[in-house]
């Protein structure tokens, strides 16, 4: 195992403690589950090395993307060993054959088994419990571990919103998700006032009716997970807001078209669509999707690279440009 802060090739049975600087390993002894060295990649990749502040998901949908099933090497080749042996001892009359056939029996039962063992995601619930770990180790900077807009942000952040002047409004149906948007200063960068369908963060919405009554062609977009209000996006608007005849754009997801965004093909698989939701996309990739998605009025999906979207009445709707920047937010990013 490697130290994250070292680089040491540290031995197992030398202790818990580097045996160069002695830093404690979180994850010991560690498991087929997680290392310190791979939880800090981790960390570092969807952080893009602390440019971002980032959801507990999004750390997960990197890891879900990355978790391999065990593979088939060692078993194939216990397999044939044993075969070999087997044939080869019957050949020659020795007892050696029946051990060469059990060799050969267990590692064919092993294939069947990996064979058989879902290909799914990993249990985020397993997930969450290495997070929390990492965590209470003092490790884990970049996390957004909890809401922090309950109370209205110092003077200089709040200037922000005011300064530029809101132009549109975004209600998303997770209120980490609020606290994604403004912590990477989405909310300014692009004029919009972020609130969640809870009326989170409540020094928001006095922002927000004020831009919707000084503008009759401010837009309110809706953002939410697959198949969470997606005939109904209007239900996502927080009680007592009303949006009148302002342009209401759905953002999505629905089903049937976050089941065609790559990054949900995992998930889709495992009929997960709980996974899929707009929390666990990479930051720079939903912070940039969500741009343009809302500068063209389309779905996320659209600049996700789902070129056909499915309307609500089945029938499917076409909007090019996708593919370009699918391949723009892929570039360097896992
Ligand atoms: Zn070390």
């Amino acid at each position: 195992m490697k130290c994250p802060k070292c680089g040491n090739s540290h031995k197992k049975k030398d202790g818990a403690s580097c045996s160069s600087c002695g830093r404690t390993f979180v994850f010991f002894p560690p498991s087929p589950l997680m290392t310190d060295m791979r939880m800090q990649t981790l960390f570092r990749r969807v952080t893009a090395s602390g440019t971002y502040e980032v959801l507990e998901a999004q750390l997960y949908g990197a890891y879900a993307r990355h978790a391999k099933k065990p593979g088939f090497m060692g078993p194939v080749l216990g397999l044939v060993a044993g075969l070999a042996l087997g044939v080869g001892g019957g050949l020659a009359g020795s007892p050696v054959a029946v051990v060469g056939g059990i060799i050969a029996l267990i590692a064919f039962i092993v294939i069947v088994a990996r064979a058989a063992a879902p290909a799914g995601p990993p249990d985020p619930r397993a997930f969450h419990e290495l997070v929390a770990q990492w965590r209470r180790a003092g490790e884990g900077a970049g996390l957004i571990a909890a809401r922090g807009l309950d109370k209205a942000p110092a003077q200089a952040r709040e200037q922000d919103v005011h300064d530029y002047g809101v132009e549109q409004v975004l209600v998303v149906d997770d209120d980490l998700l609020v606290d994604f948007l403004v912590r990477n200063h989405f909310h300014a960068e692009t004029r919009t006032a972020v609130v969640a369908s809870s009326g989170y963060p409540a020094y928001v919405m006095p922002l927000v009716e004020r831009a919707l009554a000084a503008n009759a062609e401010t837009p309110v977009f809706a953002l939410h997970a697959a198949g969470h209000h997606e005939d109904d996006p209007r239900a996502l608007v927080p009680a007592g807001l009303r949006v009148g005849d302002h342009p209401f754009i759905d953002l999505g997801f629905r089903v049937a078209d976050a089941e065609r965004v790559a990054r949900f093909a995992a998930f889709a698989e495992a009929k997960d669509v709980g996974a899929m939701r707009p929390a666990i996309l990479p930051p720079k990739v939903l912070l940039g999707a969500l741009t343009v998605a809302m500068r063209e009025r389309m779905p996320l999906a659209v600049p996700l690279g789902v070129s056909e979207i499915k309307n609500p009445d089945g029938s499917s709707g076409s909007d090019g440009g996708g593919d370009f920047l699918l391949f723009h937010l892929d570039s360097d990013f896992g």
